[in-house]
């Protein structure tokens, strides 16, 4: 059975995410019902005149750090529109689990997922400490490499793209998810592999040729070349990819 995802992005940026997510792939999948995206802007759940989201932080220390009361208003009035039994909430900090391509298959298959963007110093700890003692969430504190964005709309943007491309459906053709790097398995100890060098037309370019071995026609060598390919090229790239 073919699942239909929600995903709910919660910011003071809606507008940076509304255009990149109704584009290409992710947006055809909008279209076609496979799942459906919504930008919400976390000051429609402020209750002052100023719509403020953020305070100084307890214990000193530069930077305003995003209140727990409009998160949990906006998180709670976000899963209770939903019927899913289940809400994945997602708060994107650099100090997270680092995303990878298993989690984005394991996201690809729940129902609602829920994505807290913060700025300024990031959002009070308390907030996935709530939701952690709520048993229709799953919290997890998600980072998208180790490096330091002011916000966590591009993280969000990045983990949607990489999670609605495994939704069955979305991509016509299955097989090519599987063969991609960090899919490829190399062996029995869940080792994945970076994929191996691609070509096309024209077969001779700039006085490089594309290598024989693919245009031989003999389709188990051309398998045999590219998984060799792939180890090695993983070996010399990635020595520790794992995942
Ligand atoms: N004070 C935080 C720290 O040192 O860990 C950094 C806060 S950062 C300037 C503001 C927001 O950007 C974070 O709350 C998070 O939502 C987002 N962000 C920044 N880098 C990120 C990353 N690598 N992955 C995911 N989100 C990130």
């Amino acid at each position: 059975m073919v699942n239909k995802l929600k995903i709910d992005v919660v910011t003071i940026f809606p507008d940076y995410v509304v255009m990149p997510l109704a584009q290409s792939l992710i947006g055809k999948a909008g279209q076609s019902g496979l799942v459906e995206i919504t930008a919400n802007d976390l000051r429609d759940f402020t209750s002052d005149a100023h719509r403020t989201v953020d305070d100084t932080p307890y214990g000193g220390g530069a930077g305003m750090v995003m209140m727990p009361t409009v998160w949990g208003d906006a998180i709670d009035s976000i899963s209770n529109a939903t019927s899913a039994a289940v809400h994945e909430l997602i708060i994107l900090t650099p100090a997270g689990e680092l995303f990878s391509q298993s989690m984005a298959q394991e996201l690809s298959l729940s129902e609602h997922l829920i994505f807290a963007c913060g700025r300024y110093e990031g959002i009070d700890q308390r907030v996935t400490d709530h939701y952690r003692t709520r048993p229709e969430f799953r919290v997890r504190e998600v980072s998208i490499g180790n490096y330091v964005l002011n916000g966590g709309e591009a993280a969000a943007l990045v983990m949607i793209e990489a999670i609605v491309r495994l939704v069955p459906g979305v991509i016509g053709n299955p097989e090519s998810l599987a063969e991609e790097s960090h899919s490829i398995a190399a062996d029995a100890q869940d080792e994945v592999l970076l994929e191996y060098p691609i070509y096309t037309k024209p077969s001779k370019w700039r006085g490089l040729s594309v290598p024989a071995i693919l245009t031989s026609g003999n389709h188990g060598l051309i398998a045999t070349w590219r998984r060799e390919q792939a180890i090695s090229r993983t070996e010399q790239i990635r020595p520790k990819t794992r995942e």
